[in-house]
């Protein structure tokens, strides 16, 4: 436990402000996302230090296509979060807060990655960003020991706390749950509006990709695909979208995306964004980066390996500039 970052004291409570929930918490209160306590008048983080999941995954699978394609990266993952996604695939671990941790400190986490050859720290499998002391600590030292940081997050986070940590951080997987507050209310009970600002914080300066999980019926309409898509083309139309394939889980038993439906959504977004791929689906070529231009394969990722056919960062057929850190 650790004394957390970002509060306030609101006559006799204290007042979180690390995320949009900015939770009113009375002595022994947990917030929205579990692991921030009020306790001897002090808001603490429980979970600092307390890692559940670690494991060395490929990039591909964060998922981020655009970022040292083909490498490995040690990722870390809590308890803890602070939507209530009706549909959370990864729930065992999110809100379990008795599931089981261990403890790794910082230190002892950058001495994994380094032991491992990983490019660097994923913070991922659950929410990372109500792991902010842990992650921002242990991004300061991965960063002066020359590795990679990564955010796998829901991007529900206030400004003040996210520009704090950026500095130190080098690619986002965003996960846009859907492109209505009606959806973000009723279904995560968070609110998108905190998610889009987010995106629009990071993506000048820090590689940006973004994941929506199309549901059948709650978030695939073509006019909400249109409008995630037009959004994200305002940004920058070579932020990578990927539409990840539904499948039940949790509180959420409706049957499963159809193929159909993902190519249809990926066929919107192919008008506007120049990388749009498709996940939780069979076939390579959902995950094969095309160039833009003269559609040339120029990175292949089949299930074991990738293979990278650029000229440095070009289309080697056209000459094109790929949006891709190697
Ligand atoms: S980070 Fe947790 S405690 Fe803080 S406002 Fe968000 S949900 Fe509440």
């Amino acid at each position: 436990m650790k004394e957390a970052l970002y509060y306030t004291y609101e006559e006799d409570k204290i007042k979180c402000h690390l995320c949009p929930h900015y939770c009113l918490l009375a002595e022994g209160q947990n917030g929205r996302c579990q692991v921030r306590k009020v306790e001897d008048n002090r808001l603490i983080t429980i979970t600092y230090n307390q890692v559940s999941a670690v494991a060395l995954d490929p990039i591909e699978k964060k998922p981020l296509f655009h970022f040292y394609p083909g490498s490995q990266i040690l990722s870390l993952g809590t308890v803890g979060c602070n939507l209530k996604c009706k549909f959370c695939q990864n729930h065992n671990i999110v809100h379990d807060t008795e599931s089981r941790t261990e403890t790794i400190t910082p230190k002892e986490a950058v001495h994994l990655a380094l032991d491992y050859n990983s490019i660097g720290i994923a913070y991922t499998y659950s929410e990372p960003l109500v792991w902010y002391e842990y992650i921002l600590e242990t991004a300061q030292l991965a960063y002066q020991k020359g590795l990679k940081n990564v955010l796998v997050t829901n991007g529900m986070i206030n400004p003040e706390p996210l520009k704090e940590l950026l500095p130190y951080i080098d690619a986002v997987n965003l996960d846009v749950k859907a492109f209505t507050e009606d959806f973000y209310r009723e279904i995560c009970k968070g609110s998108l509006n905190p998610v889009k600002r987010t995106a629009e914080l990071v993506y000048q300066d820090i590689l940006l990709e973004i994941t929506t999980l199309l549901i059948p019926g709650l978030n695939d309409s073509e006019e909400e695909i249109k409008e995630l898509v037009d959004w994200i083309a305002t940004l920058d139309i070579s932020i990578p979208l990927h539409f990840s394939r539904y499948f039940p889980q949790y509180q959420l038993d409706i049957p499963p995306t159809s193929i159909d439906s993902l190519i249809r959504a990926k066929e919107i977004a192919d008008k506007k964004l120049d990388y749009v791929y498709l996940g939780n689906v069979e076939g390579q070529e959902y995950r094969n980066t095309y160039c833009p231009k003269c559609n040339k394969e120029v990175i292949s990722r089949n299930y074991n390996s990738v293979q990278i056919n650029l000229d440095g960062k070009s289309c080697s057929n056209c000459g094109q500039e790929i949006k891709v850190i190697l």
